[in-house]
C-alpha cells in the first residue's frame, strides 16, 4: 500500500508500545505493558480494520483474477494466510458459493476444495430472495414464518399483500397471543399504530414504514451510497440517469417503479429536511391530535397488564354490558356488582354504589381528599394534576390503573366464575401491587410526605 516507513513506525508504537494504568478507589495503580495490542474502543481499532481489510481485499482481487479452479485456490490460501496473520478464520460451514454455467464436475471440485456448500439462486436476505421483479407470496414465506416466531420491526421493501399478512399476524399477536382470528378486537390495528400522546400503543404501521424505508432508499441512490444494491441499481437499473428526470418505462423492474411512484413525496420529505427514516416517517404518516391523559399510563413503572385494560377503558372500548347490548350480543344490560343499573363504564369504575368508596379510600392512602367526580372530571384533573416524578404521583398512577384492572377483573370474576371479593380485598391487592412494584426503590425518605406515604401503602 506504500505507506511511509515513519507512519508504520507510529502506527506500530501504538499498539505495542502503549502501557496502561488502572484507576482503584480514585487513585492509579502502576502501569503495565498490552500484550494484546490495542484495547476494546480504542478510536484508533477502526482505522487499522480497515488498513488490513484493504490489504486482504487487494490480495483477493490478485488471487481471483483468472477466475477458473485455480483462482478459488488463490482465494482460499489468502484467506489461510490472513488467518495467521490475524487470526480471524473463516468458518466454511456458514459459507455458500454461487455457481451458474459451470459443469457439476467443476462444482464438486470447487465444493471439495472450500469446503463450502453448493447455495441455489436467488441469493436471500433476511429470507427474502434479492430479485428485481415483483416478489410473490411464497417468496415471502420465510419471512412470515421469521414474524412469526420473532415480532421485530425491521426495514424492508416489500409488497401490500405481505404489508397486510404481517399486520394480520401482529394484530393477532396482541389480542391472541397466536396466530388465530382477531375476533372481538377492542382497538382498531389503525388506531393502535399512533403514538401513545395520540392515544395509541405506539406501534409503527408498516404501511408507512415501508414507504419511509422506501424514501430512505431514494436518499441513499442518490447519494450513492449504502449497499451493493444500491451500487447495482444506481449503474444497471438506473445507468446513472438523474433519478428525478428518470421516466418509468414499459419495461423497468417492480422495484423502480415502486421507487419512481414515490418521487414527488421524496422531494416534499428531502426538502422539508427529513434526514433518518424515523423522521421521514414521522413526516409522511396520517397524526391524530394528541390526548391530555396519556401521562397518566405511559410512565417509567407502569404495568403492562394494567396498562392495557387502563388504555381501552380510557378509550371506552371493554366489552361492558352495555356496548354488548347495543351490539345485539346481550339483552341483560344490569351491572353485576350491584345489579341497580346499566352497566357502562363510567358506572363500573365511578359511579356503581357497590365500591364507591374503593377509589375514596385510594385517595385517603395517599392524603388527598376525595372530591365527588364523574369519569370525565377525574380523568380530566388528574391529567392535569398528575405531573412529575414525585411518590406521590407514581402510586397515584400506578394505584388507578390497579384500580381499573381490579375492578375489571372482579367483574369478570362474578360474571363469569361466580365468586366475588369485598372491598377491603380488593384494596388489599391493589396495596400489595402499588407496594411490590415500589419496594426497594430509590426513595428520598427525608422528605415527610414520602414517609407518610410509605407507611400507608406499606412500601418499606
Ligand atoms: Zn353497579
Amino acid at each position: 500500500m506504500e505507506l511511509p516507513p515513519t507512519f508504520i513506525t507510529w502506527i506500530e508504537a501504538c499498539y505495542s508500545e502503549a502501557r496502561y494504568s488502572i484507576s482503584f478507589n480514585g487513585s492509579l495503580i502502576g502501569y503495565f505493558k498490552g500484550t494484546r495490542g490495542i484495547r476494546q474502543g480504542d478510536p484508533l481499532s477502526p482505522f487499522l480494520f480497515v488498513l488490513s481489510m484493504n490489504v486482504l481485499s487487494r490480495l483477493l482481487n490478485l488471487a481471483a483474477v483468472r477466475g477458473n479452479v485455480e483462482s478459488v485456490i488463490g482465494v482460499i490460501s489468502v484467506i489461510d494466510k490472513f488467518y495467521e496473520l490475524s487470526g480471524l478464520q473463516l468458518n466454511a460451514a456458514k459459507c455458500e458459493f454461487y455457481a451458474v454455467g459451470i459443469p457439476i464436475n467443476i462444482t464438486e471440485t470447487i465444493h471439495r476444495i472450500t469446503g463450502f456448500t453448493h447455495g441455489s439462486l436467488p441469493v436471500r436476505y433476511l429470507g427474502v430472495p434479492l430479485v428485481t421483479r415483483k416478489l410473490s407470496e411464497k417468496d415471502c414465506v420465510v419471512l412470515i414464518d421469521k414474524i412469526k416466531s420473532k415480532l421485530h420491526h425491521w426495514q424492508l421493501f416489500l409488497p401490500q399483500s405481505i404489508i397486510n399478512r404481517s399486520e394480520q399476524l401482529c394484530s393477532r399477536f396482541l389480542w391472541k397471543g397466536f396466530d388465530k382470528a382477531a375476533t372481538g378486537a377492542r382497538v382498531s390495528w389503525k388506531l393502535i399504530c399512533h403514538l401513545k400522546s395520540e392515544g395509541g400503543l405506539g406501534l409503527k404501521d408498516l404501511k408507512t414504514w415501508n414507504k419511509a424505508c422506501m424514501i430512505q432508499l431514494i436518499r441513499n441512490i442518490l447519494a450513492g451510497k449504502g449497499s451493493l444494491w444500491v451500487a447495482w441499481v444506481k449503474s444497471y437499473v438506473l445507468k446513472d440517469k438523474d433519478f428525478w428526470q428518470s421516466e418509468c418505462g414499459t419495461n423497468a423492474s417492480w422495484s423502480l417503479r415502486k421507487l419512481l411512484s414515490l418521487k414527488r413525496e421524496a422531494q416534499t420529505v428531502f426538502s422539508a429536511g427529513a434526514l433518518t427514516t424515523r423522521v421521514i416517517w414521522d413526516t409522511t404518516r396520517v397524526k391524530r391530535d394528541k390526548v391530555n391523559w396519556h401521562n397518566l399510563i405511559w410512565f417509567p413503572l407502569h404495568i403492562p397488564k394494567h396498562n392495557m385494560i387502563a388504555w381501552i377503558a380510557i378509550l371506552d372500548r371493554l366489552p361492558t354490558k352495555n356496548r354488548l347490548q347495543h351490539m345485539g350480543i346481550l339483552s341483560d344490560g344490569l351491572c353485576v356488582l350491584c345489579n341497580d343499573d346499566m352497566e357502562t363504564r363510567d358506572h363500573l369504575f365511578i359511579e356503581c354504589s357497590l365500591l364507591d368508596s374503593l377509589w375514596k379510600a385510594i385517595l385517603h392512602l395517599s392524603g388527598l381528599r376525595p372530591s365527588s367526580s364523574s369519569w370525565n372530571n377525574l380523568l380530566a384533573s388528574a391529567s392535569h394534576a398528575w405531573k412529575g416524578k414525585s411518590l406521590l404521583i407514581t402510586i397515584l398512577k400506578l394505584a388507578l390503573c390497579a384500580f381499573l384492572y381490579s375492578l375489571w377483573e372482579e367483574r369478570n370474576r362474578r360474571l363469569f366464575k361466580g365468586n366475588s371479593r369485598n372491598e377491603a380485598e380488593i384494596l388489599k391487592v391493589i396495596k400489595e401491587i402499588v407496594g411490590t412494584q415500589l419496594r426497594g426503590r430509590n426513595i428520598n425518605i427525608l422528605d415527610s410526605v414520602n414517609i407518610t406515604l410509605c407507611k400507608n401503602w406499606s412500601i418499606e
